[in-house]
Protein backbone atom coordinates (compact mmCIF):
# COMPACT_ATOMS: atom_id res chain seq x y z
CA UNK A 1 0.00 0.00 0.00
CA UNK A 2 1.32 3.32 -1.05
CA UNK A 3 1.74 5.65 1.92
CA UNK A 4 -0.64 8.96 1.84
CA UNK A 5 -0.65 12.46 3.60
CA UNK A 6 -3.29 11.71 6.01
CA UNK A 7 -4.30 14.45 8.60
CA UNK A 8 -6.65 12.89 11.05
CA UNK A 9 -9.43 14.61 13.38
CA UNK A 10 -9.83 12.49 16.48
CA UNK A 11 -12.80 12.41 18.68
CA UNK A 12 -13.12 9.62 20.88
CA UNK A 13 -16.48 9.22 23.64
CA UNK A 14 -14.91 11.73 26.14
CA UNK A 15 -17.60 14.18 27.06
CA UNK A 16 -16.46 15.04 30.53
CA UNK A 17 -15.23 18.59 31.52
CA UNK A 18 -14.03 20.49 34.70
CA UNK A 19 -15.15 23.52 33.34
CA UNK A 20 -18.55 25.18 33.69
CA UNK A 21 -18.90 27.01 30.59
CA UNK A 22 -22.57 28.61 29.95
CA UNK A 23 -22.09 28.28 26.16
CA UNK A 24 -21.24 24.70 26.38
CA UNK A 25 -23.24 21.09 26.41
CA UNK A 26 -20.34 19.32 28.29
CA UNK A 27 -19.98 21.63 31.15
CA UNK A 28 -19.19 20.12 34.18
CA UNK A 29 -20.45 16.62 32.54
CA UNK A 30 -19.13 14.32 34.46
CA UNK A 31 -18.14 10.43 32.46
CA UNK A 32 -19.10 7.11 34.52
CA UNK A 33 -15.56 5.29 35.60
CA UNK A 34 -17.08 3.02 32.42
CA UNK A 35 -17.07 5.81 29.93
CA UNK A 36 -13.70 7.08 31.16
CA UNK A 37 -12.24 3.47 30.90
CA UNK A 38 -13.84 3.38 27.13
CA UNK A 39 -12.83 6.69 26.23
CA UNK A 40 -9.08 5.42 27.00
CA UNK A 41 -9.49 1.86 25.35
CA UNK A 42 -10.50 3.55 21.81
CA UNK A 43 -7.97 6.28 22.40
CA UNK A 44 -5.45 3.82 23.32
CA UNK A 45 -6.39 1.96 19.86
CA UNK A 46 -6.43 4.85 18.01
CA UNK A 47 -3.06 5.73 18.92
CA UNK A 48 -1.64 1.93 18.41
CA UNK A 49 -2.87 2.52 14.44
CA UNK A 50 -1.58 5.83 14.47
CA UNK A 51 1.94 4.22 15.25
CA UNK A 52 1.92 1.25 13.04
CA UNK A 53 0.85 3.81 10.15
CA UNK A 54 4.70 3.81 9.29
CA UNK A 55 4.04 4.65 5.24
CA UNK A 56 1.98 7.35 5.71
CA UNK A 57 2.89 11.01 6.65
CA UNK A 58 0.18 11.36 9.73
CA UNK A 59 -1.08 14.78 11.15
CA UNK A 60 -3.14 14.41 13.71
CA UNK A 61 -5.44 16.43 15.93
CA UNK A 62 -7.53 15.67 18.76
CA UNK A 63 -10.66 17.32 19.33
CA UNK A 64 -12.81 15.84 22.16
CA UNK A 65 -16.23 17.22 23.09
CA UNK A 66 -14.99 17.67 26.76
CA UNK A 67 -11.21 18.40 28.32
CA UNK A 68 -8.88 15.56 27.35
CA UNK A 69 -5.42 17.00 29.14
CA UNK A 70 -6.46 16.13 32.93
CA UNK A 71 -6.82 12.71 31.53
CA UNK A 72 -3.38 11.08 31.26
CA UNK A 73 -3.78 8.88 28.57
CA UNK A 74 -4.46 11.92 26.16
CA UNK A 75 -1.16 13.48 27.68
CA UNK A 76 0.48 9.78 27.24
CA UNK A 77 -0.73 9.91 23.39
CA UNK A 78 0.46 13.15 22.48
CA UNK A 79 3.93 12.54 24.07
CA UNK A 80 4.08 9.00 22.10
CA UNK A 81 2.92 10.17 19.40
CA UNK A 82 5.20 13.25 19.06
CA UNK A 83 8.11 10.73 18.64
CA UNK A 84 7.08 8.98 15.59
CA UNK A 85 9.19 9.95 12.56
CA UNK A 86 6.22 9.68 10.04
CA UNK A 87 3.75 11.87 12.35
CA UNK A 88 4.42 15.74 11.62
CA UNK A 89 2.10 17.06 13.90
CA UNK A 90 0.36 15.97 17.20
CA UNK A 91 -2.20 18.60 18.56
CA UNK A 92 -5.32 19.18 20.63
CA UNK A 93 -8.07 21.20 21.61
CA UNK A 94 -7.74 22.13 25.44
CA UNK A 95 -8.68 24.87 28.34
CA UNK A 96 -5.29 24.30 29.38
CA UNK A 97 -6.57 23.72 32.83
CA UNK A 98 -3.66 20.38 33.45
CA UNK A 99 -0.40 20.66 34.15
CA UNK A 100 2.36 21.52 31.86
CA UNK A 101 5.54 19.78 32.89
CA UNK A 102 4.65 16.48 31.11
CA UNK A 103 5.22 18.25 27.51
CA UNK A 104 8.80 18.03 28.33
CA UNK A 105 8.61 14.85 27.63
CA UNK A 106 7.26 15.48 24.19
CA UNK A 107 9.32 15.93 20.79
CA UNK A 108 8.51 19.42 20.63
CA UNK A 109 9.28 19.64 17.17
CA UNK A 110 6.01 18.21 16.97
CA UNK A 111 3.58 18.57 19.57
CA UNK A 112 1.63 21.63 19.62
CA UNK A 113 -1.75 22.99 21.53
CA UNK A 114 -4.18 24.79 20.55
CA UNK A 115 -5.76 26.20 23.95
CA UNK A 116 -8.97 28.28 24.74
CA UNK A 117 -9.16 30.98 27.38
CA UNK A 118 -12.91 30.50 28.92
CA UNK A 119 -12.78 33.82 31.32
CA UNK A 120 -14.84 33.13 34.23
CA UNK A 121 -13.91 30.04 34.69
CA UNK A 122 -10.16 30.27 35.48
CA UNK A 123 -8.06 33.40 36.97
CA UNK A 124 -6.60 35.03 34.09
CA UNK A 125 -3.34 35.21 36.14
CA UNK A 126 -3.50 31.48 35.94
CA UNK A 127 -4.25 30.96 32.81
CA UNK A 128 -1.44 33.84 31.95
CA UNK A 129 0.82 31.68 34.14
CA UNK A 130 0.51 28.52 31.93
CA UNK A 131 0.49 30.23 28.51
CA UNK A 132 4.28 31.87 30.10
CA UNK A 133 5.09 28.18 31.14
CA UNK A 134 4.37 26.54 27.38
CA UNK A 135 6.55 29.71 26.18
CA UNK A 136 9.42 28.80 28.41
CA UNK A 137 8.96 25.13 27.48
CA UNK A 138 9.13 26.18 23.23
CA UNK A 139 5.76 24.19 22.99
CA UNK A 140 3.99 25.52 20.04
CA UNK A 141 0.60 26.88 20.89
CA UNK A 142 -2.28 29.31 19.82
CA UNK A 143 -4.54 31.17 21.95
CA UNK A 144 -8.24 32.19 21.38
CA UNK A 145 -11.50 33.11 23.11
CA UNK A 146 -15.33 32.95 22.31
CA UNK A 147 -16.19 36.63 21.04
CA UNK A 148 -19.12 37.26 23.48
CA UNK A 149 -18.66 40.22 24.57
CA UNK A 150 -17.93 40.02 28.10
CA UNK A 151 -14.92 38.14 27.28
CA UNK A 152 -13.77 41.99 24.93
CA UNK A 153 -12.16 42.99 27.88
CA UNK A 154 -10.59 39.73 28.83
CA UNK A 155 -8.89 39.41 25.51
CA UNK A 156 -7.63 42.26 25.27
CA UNK A 157 -5.86 42.21 28.36
CA UNK A 158 -4.97 38.69 27.08
CA UNK A 159 -3.72 40.03 23.92
CA UNK A 160 -1.29 42.79 25.62
CA UNK A 161 -0.09 40.19 27.99
CA UNK A 162 0.98 37.56 25.44
CA UNK A 163 4.05 37.51 23.54
CA UNK A 164 3.92 39.12 20.17
CA UNK A 165 4.59 35.76 18.55
CA UNK A 166 1.98 34.07 20.50
CA UNK A 167 -1.19 34.46 18.00
CA UNK A 168 -4.49 35.30 19.63
CA UNK A 169 -7.52 33.62 17.66
CA UNK A 170 -11.24 34.64 18.55
CA UNK A 171 -14.03 32.25 17.33
CA UNK A 172 -17.30 34.22 16.58
CA UNK A 173 -19.89 32.77 19.00
CA UNK A 174 -22.13 30.44 17.73
CA UNK A 175 -25.45 31.86 16.76
CA UNK A 176 -24.17 35.50 17.07
CA UNK A 177 -24.25 38.23 15.01
CA UNK A 178 -21.86 41.23 14.67
CA UNK A 179 -22.98 44.69 13.79
CA UNK A 180 -19.93 45.91 12.14
CA UNK A 181 -18.32 48.02 15.11
CA UNK A 182 -18.81 44.72 17.46
CA UNK A 183 -16.74 42.98 14.45
CA UNK A 184 -13.78 45.86 14.11
CA UNK A 185 -13.16 45.52 17.94
CA UNK A 186 -12.65 41.84 17.44
CA UNK A 187 -10.79 42.18 14.68
CA UNK A 188 -8.59 44.54 16.17
CA UNK A 189 -7.42 41.42 18.67
CA UNK A 190 -7.16 39.15 15.52
CA UNK A 191 -6.71 39.98 11.96
CA UNK A 192 -7.96 36.47 11.19
CA UNK A 193 -11.91 37.30 12.90
CA UNK A 194 -13.37 38.06 9.37
CA UNK A 195 -12.77 34.40 8.76
CA UNK A 196 -15.08 33.78 11.31
CA UNK A 197 -17.17 36.36 11.72
CA UNK A 198 -19.86 34.50 9.15
CA UNK A 199 -20.43 30.87 8.04
CA UNK A 200 -18.74 29.74 5.25
CA UNK A 201 -20.92 28.70 2.03
CA UNK A 202 -19.76 25.41 1.20
CA UNK A 203 -22.38 24.01 -1.31
CA UNK A 204 -20.37 21.96 -4.12
CA UNK A 205 -17.21 23.79 -3.18
CA UNK A 206 -14.28 21.66 -3.09
CA UNK A 207 -12.62 21.11 0.53
CA UNK A 208 -9.61 18.56 1.11
CA UNK A 209 -11.80 16.69 4.02
CA UNK A 210 -12.57 12.85 2.45
CA UNK A 211 -8.94 13.09 0.75
CA UNK A 212 -5.85 14.12 2.98
CA UNK A 213 -8.45 14.79 6.18
CA UNK A 214 -10.37 12.68 8.22
CA UNK A 215 -12.46 12.51 11.54
CA UNK A 216 -12.29 8.98 12.97
CA UNK A 217 -14.60 8.23 15.99
CA UNK A 218 -14.16 6.07 18.87
CA UNK A 219 -15.05 3.24 17.28
CA UNK A 220 -13.07 3.64 14.08
CA UNK A 221 -15.55 5.09 11.99
CA UNK A 222 -14.36 7.38 9.59
CA UNK A 223 -16.24 10.00 7.79
CA UNK A 224 -14.36 13.05 5.98
CA UNK A 225 -15.00 15.74 8.57
CA UNK A 226 -16.88 16.07 11.64
CA UNK A 227 -20.24 17.70 10.27
CA UNK A 228 -21.18 15.37 7.36
CA UNK A 229 -22.83 12.11 8.93
CA UNK A 230 -22.35 9.88 5.70
CA UNK A 231 -19.63 7.04 6.71
CA UNK A 232 -16.20 6.48 4.43
CA UNK A 233 -15.23 2.80 5.87
CA UNK A 234 -13.71 1.92 9.07
CA UNK A 235 -10.07 2.69 9.97
CA UNK A 236 -9.51 -0.29 11.97
CA UNK A 237 -10.29 -2.78 8.64
CA UNK A 238 -8.82 -0.39 6.47
CA UNK A 239 -11.68 0.16 4.61
CA UNK A 240 -11.58 3.80 4.43
CA UNK A 241 -8.85 3.82 2.33
CA UNK A 242 -10.37 3.13 -1.15
CA UNK A 243 -12.85 6.14 -0.01
CA UNK A 244 -10.38 8.39 -0.22
CA UNK A 245 -10.97 10.91 -2.91
CA UNK A 246 -11.75 14.59 -3.76
CA UNK A 247 -15.90 15.05 -3.24
CA UNK A 248 -17.04 18.49 -3.00
CA UNK A 249 -18.96 19.66 0.08
CA UNK A 250 -22.82 18.42 0.85
CA UNK A 251 -23.40 21.00 3.44
CA UNK A 252 -24.72 24.80 2.93
CA UNK A 253 -22.19 26.10 5.04
CA UNK A 254 -19.23 24.99 7.02
CA UNK A 255 -18.93 27.15 10.75
CA UNK A 256 -16.24 25.98 12.36
CA UNK A 257 -12.94 26.60 11.89
CA UNK A 258 -11.65 22.87 12.20
CA UNK A 259 -13.83 22.35 8.93
CA UNK A 260 -13.48 25.23 6.70
CA UNK A 261 -9.53 25.96 6.78
CA UNK A 262 -9.98 22.66 4.90
CA UNK A 263 -12.01 24.41 2.23
CA UNK A 264 -10.08 25.00 -1.11
CA UNK A 265 -11.61 27.89 -1.90
CA UNK A 266 -9.92 29.63 1.28
CA UNK A 267 -6.17 30.32 1.37
CA UNK A 268 -6.42 29.26 5.19
CA UNK A 269 -3.70 26.51 4.09
CA UNK A 270 -1.31 29.45 3.42
CA UNK A 271 -2.29 31.51 6.20
CA UNK A 272 -1.80 29.01 8.60
CA UNK A 273 1.35 26.91 6.65
CA UNK A 274 2.72 24.71 9.10
CA UNK A 275 0.47 25.18 11.63
CA UNK A 276 -3.11 24.55 10.26
CA UNK A 277 -4.23 22.00 12.91
CA UNK A 278 -2.76 24.27 16.16
CA UNK A 279 -4.52 27.21 14.38
CA UNK A 280 -0.56 29.08 14.23
CA UNK A 281 -0.03 31.35 11.36
CA UNK A 282 2.98 30.97 9.20
CA UNK A 283 3.23 34.72 9.54
CA UNK A 284 1.49 36.55 12.61
CA UNK A 285 -1.28 39.09 11.06
CA UNK A 286 -0.55 42.66 12.11
CA UNK A 287 -3.02 43.38 14.43
CA UNK A 288 -5.27 45.87 13.51
CA UNK A 289 -5.44 44.90 9.81
CA UNK A 290 -8.26 43.74 8.12
CA UNK A 291 -7.84 41.13 5.16
CA UNK A 292 -10.30 39.52 2.61
CA UNK A 293 -11.54 36.63 3.73
CA UNK A 294 -11.80 35.13 -0.17
CA UNK A 295 -15.49 34.10 -0.07
S1 LIG B 1 -13.74 24.23 28.55
FE1 LIG B 1 -14.52 23.65 26.51
S2 LIG B 1 -15.46 21.62 26.82
FE2 LIG B 1 -15.17 22.55 28.84
S3 LIG B 1 -17.13 23.52 29.33
FE3 LIG B 1 -15.80 25.08 28.40
S4 LIG B 1 -16.26 25.03 26.19
FE4 LIG B 1 -17.08 23.13 27.12
S1 LIG C 1 -16.59 22.49 4.01
FE1 LIG C 1 -16.86 21.97 6.18
S2 LIG C 1 -18.78 20.79 6.29
FE2 LIG C 1 -18.11 20.82 4.14
S3 LIG C 1 -16.96 18.94 3.89
FE3 LIG C 1 -15.48 20.59 4.37
S4 LIG C 1 -15.23 20.49 6.59
FE4 LIG C 1 -17.07 19.32 6.09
Amino acid sequence: MTGVDLTTLYRGPLASCDYDCPYCPFAKRRDSPGQLRADRAALERFTGWAERQTEDRLSVLFTPWGEGLVRPWYRRALVALSHQPHIRRVAIQTNLSCRTDWLAEADLATVALWCTYHPGQTPYQRFLAKTHRLTELGVRFSVGVVGLAAHLEHARRLREALPDQVYLWVNAAEGHTYDDEEADAWTELDPLFPYSRHPHRSAGLPCRTGASVISVDGGGSVRRCHFVRTELGNLYDGSYRAALAPRPCPLDTCDCHIGYVHLETLPLYDVFAGGVLERVPAALPATGTRPVPGR
